[in-house]
């Protein structure tokens, strides 16, 4: 009874921060057009002016915006779930579609949260088991936001992609403390980190930034440090590049004309990043 109370408790905070992740999302795009503007860099001025009303909010005082006609969203447009099930995706006043990338986000976040509860592979019995679970979870918010940014602008902010880095270093000194990363496994962390963040950083270097983007190597690290076993991590890499290239064949056959140029690897490393997580937790439960 307490785990299925847990669960739903889980599933709602999930669902509430898919939502937060998406207006993050656009505010951190907003923030970023602002900041190109007073650079006098090029920007794309429909939607800058389309966007800027976001910049200047603070996170407690903002409230989400329909950005086809600046209906300020009311609280009861903003419930998880609920009102995008009420409104059927629509916009309260003007009816255009909104809200299906929060509403995907919600039930994402929602059942990762309640997924990774009940198979969570160590007892949540001390403070840095628990405080690892949590930090789990902040780490899949961010991962959300990265996942949308990159696959709407093929670029992920910096400072999200340093906080992950963060996380995943709290993450790992947890697993110290609970006693589930110990001295033997440094040699299996050391070639996780050649493998992922290695590879790309190579990549990036040899190509100047064509194959792989910046980005790509900084996130690359807070999924190896996380993962923290070579296993993982190369199942990371296959996993994300085979899903790269159905991705890409799937593109090429929908529209023939125009080949894909350049599909943003961010979400497939996330992808790869949570299959190779979930598989490991599979595998330690049959050596159990
Ligand atoms: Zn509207």
């Amino acid at each position: 009874m307490l785990e299925v109370m847990t669960s739903l408790f889980l599933f709602v905070v999930g669902a509430c921060l898919g939502s937060f992740a998406v207006a993050q999302v656009w505010r951190l795009r907003a923030r970023q057009l602002e900041g190109l503007k007073q650079a006098h860099k090029k920007y794309d001025k429909a939607e800058y002016s389309r966007l800027h009303k976001l910049v200047g909010h603070t996170v407690q005082r903002d409230r989400s915006v329909c950005l086809a006609c600046g209906y300020q969203l009311r609280w009861l447009d903003l419930l998880p779930v609920v009102s995008w099930a009420l409104l059927r995706g629509k916009c309260r006043k003007c009816r255009k579609p909104i809200g299906l990338a929060e509403f995907a986000a919600e039930m994402l976040l929602g059942a990762l949260f309640v997924v990774s509860y009940l198979f969570w592979p160590y007892q949540l019995a001390t403070v840095p088991s628990i405080i690892a679970l949590a930090v789990w979870f902040v780490l899949l918010t961010a991962l959300a936001v990265l996942f949308i940014y990159d696959l709407k602008w093929s670029q992920m902010p910096s400072k999200l992609l340093y906080f992950c880095v963060v996380c995943a270093i709290i993450f790992l000194i947890c697993n110290i403390l609970q006693g589930s990363f110990g001295v033997a496994q440094i040699p299996s962390l050391v070639v996780a980190l050649v493998v992922l963040p290695g590879l790309y950083l190579a990549l990036n270097l040899v190509s100047k930034g064509k194959w792989v983007g910046d980005g790509d190597y900084i996130l690359a690290i807070s999924l190896a440090l996380v993962l923290a076993n070579y296993f993982s991590a190369v199942m990371t890499l296959f996993l994300s590049n085979l899903l790269g290239c159905l991705v890409y064949v799937f593109i090429a056959l929908a529209n023939r004309q125009n080949r894909p140029k350049r599909i943003p690897f961010g979400p497939l490393l996330i992808v790869g990043f949570l299959l190779a997580f979930f598989i490991n937790w599979a595998r330690l439960g049959l050596t159990l």
